[in-house]
Parts: structure tokens; sequence; C-alpha cells
């Protein structure tokens, strides 16, 4: 960004008159939090996400006439991203292999025509990053619901999706519990599946005050991650000259794909205690007044198979019996998590069984406790409650049509698997897709690639060069866009653009930048134009409207969207206001049963055949999503390479290899048809790493072709990047030198 760009943007992060962070959704300090929101609001990956957006590099028609998209795509993801804002809109055509400048309204005619031209218009998809702005989400939505279908693909159907599902199922609100205070205020925090260290920094601040107050965590997570062991915190002078705080008081390094089992011998644990001293352990006043189906539940808890228990966990008893102690000890427990619980075939079970554990003693709807699905894209939650969702209910439809007098369509869209089957299949031949890195973010990326490039169009509102624009389809588009940190003028002024964070918060975000170029359109001017072009002159939705005013869209937002009521007026005040959620405000179920809902869930711990691993992706800590920011994964001692797989080191000896082996790695998967289905990565590095035994790790988007279309989890259709069974083959070139791997990994 250069030092004077740095001097004044870093500043505006995360500040009430800035911009909100691009990175994660975890929330800022509001003044009910006691206002301490620090003049560097910001962590190590939330400056590395502005610096990415804000770089003073830029690309433009010379760029593309140097590069052809075969010599570009030859180029790694971190080259790509490092090239700089796109400036101007760009198209490829059919035949040719140079992206070359295009005019808007030209662009908007291709766009138009070939959506036009589609037998029907189920044959589109329309694709949502969770970067994408509130009210871009909501005129999007629209664009999508009027052109006629609800495909609306989203990446939150790669993340949280099962989190939604469970928690919709279970408590009647698919969202979070709890505040910001809430997790400071609680006296056990379990951290489940989740490394917030990389992921969402800001939530050691909150961890270390947890600790400041007396309080305890539990990590649990097939990989020792250094954040969760101790926060050096740079804004205290402890953290800076002293050794900082130690966090996890529990460390249980779980098998991966063991949570459900752990929770259920955890539930068990605090059924069977109660038994021993009936209404001391249980909250039977919250279980009668508020729950569903406890008596069931709690027959078949008690039942605790140990054996089964501690193959599954792979640890030990006495382990699982101290956390249910601090359970029992606990007048407030929160419980966090993120994709080490969302992306497995048992995920929505599994984040059922947090909600059976934190019921059994009343904490929903309690100051200091509840459930923290902690989001990873700023605002991936906020396009949800925006409409961004192929199974949007009845109501909102309904409103939709009331609002705008227009008819939209009924039939569920396809999330992001059975968008890419569709695609394959030939059913789906348009792809446009509102930020993003879709060919990088899904799952299969050799039939992910196979299938887009059969399409008939593709095109990516995006800031910088990814993947995906590489991975063209016949007529291929790329459209510039603001980012969120620069200014966003329009004929009434300047605008600002609203987001909700992983806490249900909705707040305001005002860019301050000059923008990258002057021919970049916002998202929300794109989605109005192309909605004009296709939609026609006489449609009766006045997009227009919608890019002269962005309060335009917010007060159509205030009468389809429920909980947005005086969406305007409350989006201006300091902190924004707080979306409704019914068991957090009222211990209010909006559930089939109206009560909060007792689950049985049975655990099917993945079988790994001898000889194999269970493998995860994961992210190194210089990466946001697909956004590679460096070579440098310090935490885990890892440098200067991304094609690593980490492996215990007796896994590695057990298996015949050593550390630093080239490899290829062979996932095998058991198809619905019955056979063995494998794909190959190749090229790994062996890393001895501490994971737990049986179980490795690999970084995405280089590790996602090992996860087939198929693999997904139950009930929310999210790909199972957490849990793919794979077998290593050695390379001939058996050894890499050019990876650097400190000690730091053995500690
Ligand atoms: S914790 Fe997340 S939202 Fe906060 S500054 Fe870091 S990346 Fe951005």
């Amino acid at each position: 960004m250069g030092i004077g760009r740095t001097a004044r943007t870093l500043p505006l992060l995360n500040q009430r008159a800035g911009f909100d962070c691009p990175g994660c959704a975890w929330p800022d300090p509001l003044a009910a939090d006691g206002d301490r929101r620090k003049a560097a609001e910001f962590c190590e990956n939330g400056a590395k996400a502005v610096a990415e957006e804000a770089t003073i590099r830029r690309i433009g028609a010379d760029f593309f006439a140097r590069h052809s998209v075969a010599e570009l795509a030859e180029r790694t993801d971190y080259w790509l991203g490092q090239q700089g804002r796109l400036t101007q809109p760009m198209i490829l055509r059919h035949g040719d292999d140079h992206y070359r400048p295009i005019g808007w309204d030209a662009a908007f005619d291709v766009i138009a025509e070939n959506l036009a031209a589609l037998g029907s218009p189920d044959e589109a998809a329309f694709y949502t990053s969770g970067r994408t702005s509130n009210e871009a989400a909501f005129a999007y939505q629209l664009l999508v619901r009027c052109f006629g279908t609800n495909n609306l693909p989203d990446c939150s159907n790669m993340c949280h999706e099962s989190s939604g599902a469970a928690l919709t199922e279970t408590i009647g609100v698919g969202t979070g519990s709890v505040s910001l205070s809430d997790v400071e205020h609680a006296d056990l925090v379990l951290v489940l599946g989740q490394n917030p260290g990389t992921n969402h920094p800001r939530m050691l601040s909150s961890l270390e005050r947890v600790k400041h107050r007396g309080g305890r965590i539990v990590s649990v997570n097939p990989l020792p991650e250094t954040g969760l062991r101790r926060f050096k915190n740079p804004q205290n002078l402890s953290g800076i000259v002293g050794s900082g705080t130690a966090l996890a008081d529990e460390f249980a390094q779980i098998r991966i794909g063991g949570d459900l089992a752990l929770l259920k011998a955890l539930s068990g644990l605090l059924v069977l205690a109660d038994d021993e001293a009936p209404g001391w352990v249980l909250d039977h006043e919250f279980i009668e007044k508020h729950t569903h189906a406890f008596t069931e539940f709690a027959e078949q808890a008690r039942d605790i198979d140990w054996a089964a228990t501690e193959r599954a966990t792979g640890l030990e008893r006495q382990q699982i019996e101290r956390i249910a102690r601090m359970l029992v000890e606990s007048d407030r427990t929160v419980v966090c998590w993120a994709m080490g619980l969302t992306q497995h075939k048992q995920a929505v079970a599994t984040i059922r069984e947090v909600v059976n554990l934190l019921l059994l003693r009343g904490m929903i709807g309690k100051p200091g406790a509840g459930v923290c699905p902690v989001r990873g894209h700023s605002n991936v939650q906020g396009d949800r409650t925006m409409g961004i969702y192929e199974k949007m209910p009845e109501s909102f439809l309904h409103a939709l049509e009331r609002e705008f007098g227009v008819t939209v369509p009924r039939a569920h869209g396809r999330d992001t698997v059975e968008v890419l089957r569709g695609m394959h299949e030939g059913r789906i031949k348009a792809l446009v897709a509102m930020g993003g890195n879709f060919a990088a973010a899904t799952p299969d990326t050799e039939v992910t690639e196979r299938a887009l490039r059969g399409c008939a169009l593709t095109v990516h509102v995006s800031t910088k060069l990814n993947r995906s624009h590489v991975v063209p389809g016949n007529t291929a588009l790329i459209l510039p866009t603001l980012g969120r940190t620069e200014r966003d003028g329009q004929e009434s002024g300047e605008q600002f653009v609203t987001v909700e964070d992983s806490m249900s918060v909705v707040h305001a975000s005002r860019g301050r930048l000059r923008p990258a170029s002057d021919h970049l359109l916002s998202e929300v001017a794109i989605v109005s134009r192309l909605a004009r072009r296709l939609l026609g002159a006489q449609h009766p939705v006045r997009w227009e409207e919608f890019e002269r005013d962005y309060d335009v869209i917010r007060d159509h937002i205030a009468r389809v969207v429920p909980g947005c009521e005086d969406y305007n007026q409350r989006v201006r005040q300091p902190d924004g206001f707080v979306m409704p959620h019914p068991p957090r405000d009222s211990r209010t179920f909006p559930t089939e049963s109206g009560r909060a809902n007792f689950t049985v869930n049975v655990p099917e711990p993945v079988e790994v055949p001898d000889g194999r691993l269970l493998l995860q992706t994961l992210r190194s800590h210089d990466q946001y999503n697909t956004t590679i920011y460096g070579l440098s994964d310090r935490y885990r001692g890892i440098e200067d390479a991304r094609r690593v797989v980490l492996v215990n080191a007796d896994d590695i000896a057990a298996l015949g290899f050593a550390d630093g082996d080239l490899v290829d790695v062979v996932s095998e998967w058991m198809a619905a048809h019955g056979g063995v289905e494998e794909r190959r990565a190749s090229r790994f590095r062996i890393v001895a790493y501490p994971t737990a035994r049986g179980c490795a790790a690999a970084y995405y988007p280089e590790a996602n072709p090992l996860v087939p279309l198929g693999a997904v989890a139950e009930k929310s259709n999210t790909p199972v990047s957490k849990a793919v069974v794979v077998r290593l083959e050695p390379q001939s070139q058996s050894r890499l030198r050019s990876a650097r791997v400190s000690p730091a990994r053995s500690r």
C-alpha cells in the first residue's frame, strides 16, 4: 500500500466512521462492551486483508495483452493475487486466448444476451461470496428472482451451512446466540474445530479477557494450534515484554471427526451425574419449561460406550471426565466452533449435539452462555439475512412480491454442490459470481474446472485476479468492482454499505480511499445496470433508484426482511443494531415443537483402512480463504511451501516414509454407486507434525482436488473437506529441498 496510504487506511479499519474489515466476521467492541475499541482495532490478518485490497498495484488491458489465459492458468494462486487491482471490464470471447477490454454497457449486453438465450432461467446460477454488502446482496437476490430462478449458491454452502441446518432444527434460528460480551463473561469456553489464532485473531483478545476474569478454556482440535496455547497481546505491555497469557486449560487432541462421540459422552456424563444428585447438575426448570424430547435423549445419553468413544475420539476417558467436571462447575458456558465441525459427513448431527450439551444446563438465552458458530467471511451472515439462499421461506418470497409487484419463483434453487453437479451434467450453463473465487473455493477441482469450462458464460465481479478468471466458460467476463476500503460516490452523494457480523450486529461501513480506477462500479451499480439491461426498462423495480441512493434499498429491506424495521435509522446508530434472536432474547424457540429440541445422534466414525490416513484441509496462517497473502505459516514453522502434507512422525515411520519425502496424496471415497472413487493431488512434501495419530492435514485450495463432489455432509450438503481418507504414494524424485521447515514445529 505504501507508507502514506497505510497510515491513512489502517486507523479507519473497524472504526465507527471507517470501514468493516474485509476479513472474518469477528465483531467489534460495542459501547455496551465498555467502548474499548482500540486505535488499532485490527489483527495481523485484518491488516493483510486490507493490504490485499488497497494495494497500489494495478492491472489493466496491457497486462492481459501480455499474458494469455493459458499462461496465467499455469501461475500459482499466490502469484495471480499479487498482480494487483483490476481496473477495467475485460472479456474473453469464444476462441480467443486473451482477455480484451470492453465497455460496461457492452459487457451488460453480452451478459444479458447470453442469459436470455438460455432455455430456462434455471440454467443459470448466481454465486455470492461473503464479502458482498447487505445492499448489494438484497438487490442481487431480487435481480436473480426477477430473472426467474432461486439458484443462489453462496460461500456459506461450504462453511457454516451445517451450523444453520442444525441450529434451525434445534433452537429455531440458524445463527449464534451470543454477543461479544457473552463470550468475554463466560466462565467456560469450549473451542471446537477452530483455529482462532489464524482465522479470527481478535477472538484471542476476548479469550484473554475470559482468562483474566478467571474463566477456563477447552480447546478440541486434531492439531496443537499455537493460538490456543498462549497469546501475547500486542495491545498490552504483558504481551510485548511479558510471556503473554496462557489460554487453553485443557487441550483435547481429538481424532478427526471424533467431536460427535466426545459431545455425546460429555452429555451422558452430565445426565449420569445428575442421576446421582438430582437437580445439582441439570437445569430441570429450563428443561421442563423450554425443551422437547429430553426423556428420549437422556435415556440414550446414559448408555456411554467408552471403548467406542475412546476409539472414535482418540482421547482417554479421564480427559473426557475432566472436561465434564469443568462443564458441571460452569455457570456460563459458551461453545465456539468453525469448519472443524461443519465440514464432516455428520456435521449437522455434531452441532445438534453441541446444542444438547448446552440445553442440559440451560445455557441458551442466558448472559455469558450460548452457541457461537464463528463465521469466516465478513458478511456471509448478512448475505443470508438479505435472501442469498436457494431455499428462502414462503414468507420472504411473498414479502418480495408484495413490496415490488413482481412474481418470483417458488421452486428451491441449487446450492454450490448442486450447481457444480448441474454444470457437470450440462444443466447449468451460466455462472455469475458476485465476488469470491468459485473455482478455487469449491471441491473436486478437476471436475469443477471441467464444469466451468463447459459453461456458455462465466462472469466474475472481482477486485483482484484469481484462479476463477483463468478457468473461463465459452464467453467469460471480469467486472472490476470497488473494494470495501474505497469511497463509493453515487448521484445522491457518497454512499455507505452495511454488514452483519457473527454476533448478528448490523452496522455501517464507509470506504475512504480513492477507488483503484475511475472505471470501477460498485456492486450495487453492477446489479442495478445488469437488471435494467436484462429485465428491461419497463420492469416494475426502480433499479436506477437503487444505484442513485442506497437508502432506497435499505427502505425496501426494512419492509421485506424480518428484524430490519427502520433499517435506515438504526444502521445510522454508532453501533448499528442487533438482529433479533428469540432464543437469546427471550428463550423463545421458533421450532416445529415451539421448544428447543433435544435430538438423538448416533456417531458413525469414518472407517480408515490400514495404511491410510484421515486428512483435513485447512488454511495456513498466511491466507484468507483462497486468498494467499504469503508463504509463511510461521505458527506451524512452515515457510516457502504450500504443497505440504502434515503427518504425525509415528505415522510417517509406520507408513515407511521419512520427513521431507515427496509424495502424491490420493483420496479414496466410497461413492454412492458402491465403487471407490479416487482423486490425486501430486507432489506434496511430507512434513512431520504433531497431528493426532492417523490424522493428516494439507492446505486448501491445493488439497481441494482430493474432495470428491459427492462427499458431502448429511442434510447441509457441505463438502466434507475435513475428513478425507487418503493414501500417500512415493514420488520418483523422493525429496523436495526448497521448503524450509523450522524446528518450531517440534514444540
Ligand atoms: S479478527 Fe477478523 S475481522 Fe477482526 S481484524 Fe482480524 S480478520 Fe478482520
